[in-house]
């Protein structure tokens, strides 16, 4: 259904891999949409205005409403600050921003501005997230962990940015982990150990072994890696007294005791812009900061570790 007669008129800024495999197809979908323009230094969109720049694109199409900034997080304050001060809404991709006081001035000056502005976690729209989240909140948990395991080589191919400081390296995928499990767990979780492991030649981790807890002292352990080959492992799983869950294929899939009760298409990219349309009909942000505190959280307390150099 709808939700508002005119689409809204969005354009897109760093075309590249999410845009193409995400963004646009589910744009595409979704009448409550109309792609007018994008800005890249490299990318283009097929059948739309091209600019090579955020400035360039918001002076030459002043009817743009709304704009989604998929460029690397290091790079994405300065857009979201040129097109709020310009009037549009914004959908950061995720992880908002390279630090958590520049993603709190943006939450300001949305506000200011009577805008909306959208931390979008793609991953909390995963088709099993709500049954889990339902699921630990008719019990009582004993013990978490998460599993987060996948092959750099074949999802970050020659991706620079990433291994960058403030690209989060294992912590890109890391923190879908963390936006679910900030989602389903009853009480806030917060670290109390952790041990990063950097390869010698780049600035961002490509291991992270995680420790928190709870108000109750609940135990949480989260193990992320990007030296995985072979099977790929994005697991939630929950020891509780109503059985073993395990949330896995990164939200997909929810099994208790091995009996498998949720398992749905996947269809994120549409949630999230279903959702991006539904506050700016509200007139309000969505801009929860809780995935990436906890990311900051470990690069504060954790330890370092050296490992050998990593070469793509
Ligand atoms: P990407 O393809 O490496 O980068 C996206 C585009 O950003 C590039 O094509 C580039 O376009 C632009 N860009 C790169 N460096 C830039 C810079 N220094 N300044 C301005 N623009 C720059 O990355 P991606 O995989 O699409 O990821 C982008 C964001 O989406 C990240 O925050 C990531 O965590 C998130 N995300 C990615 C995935 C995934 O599967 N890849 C999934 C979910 C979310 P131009 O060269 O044309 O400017």
């Amino acid at each position: 259904m709808s939700i508002k007669s005119a689409p809204i008129r969005l354009s897109i800024v760093g075309v590249g891999k999410i845009v193409r495999d995400q963004h646009l197809p589910s744009i595409a979908k979704n009448a409550d949409y109309q792609l007018i323009a994008a800005a890249s230094r490299n990318g283009t969109v097929d059948g739309i205005d091209n600019f090579k720049s955020i400035e360039a694109m918001l002076e030459a199409v002043p009817s743009i409403e709304a704009v989604s900034l998929c460029m690397p997080p290091q790079f994405r304050y300065e857009a979201a600050r040129t097109a709020l001060d310009a009037g549009k809404h914004v959908f950061l991709e995720k992880p908002p921003g390279a630090t958590l006081s520049e993603v709190a001035d943006l939450e300001a000056l949305a506000a200011s501005k009577g805008l909306s502005l959208f931390a979008s976690w793609h991953s909390r729209y995963a088709p099993a997230v709500e049954a889990a989240k339902a699921f630990l909140a008719s019990t009582k948990i004993n013990s978490v962990e998460v599993i987060w395991k996948e092959d750099v080589r074949h999802w970050h191919p020659n991706q620079d940015w990433i291994w960058a400081a403030g690209g989060l390296g294992v912590f890109d995928p890391g923190i879908n982990a963390l936006s679910i499990v900030t989602h389903i767990m009853p009480k806030p979780l917060f670290i109390t150990a952790a041990t990063l492991e950097f390869p010698e030649n780049r600035d961002a981790p490509i291991a992270a072994a995680i420790t928190f807890t709870d108000a109750d002292k609940l135990p949480v352990t989260a193990d992320f890696d990007w030296r995985q080959t072979g099977h790929q492992s994005w697991d939630i799983i929950a020891e509780t007294e109503a059985g073993r869950m395990v949330l896995s294929e990164g939200g997909a899939k929810l099994s208790i005791d091995g009996k498998l009760v949720h398992d749905e298409p996947e269809q994120e990219y549409p949630a999230l812009y279903a959702r991006f349309a539904e506050i700016i009909k509200a007139g309000i942000s969505d801009v929860d900061l809780a995935p990436l505190r906890h990311v900051a959280d470990a690069f504060m307390l954790g330890r370092r570790k050296f490992v050998e150099a990593f070469v793509d």
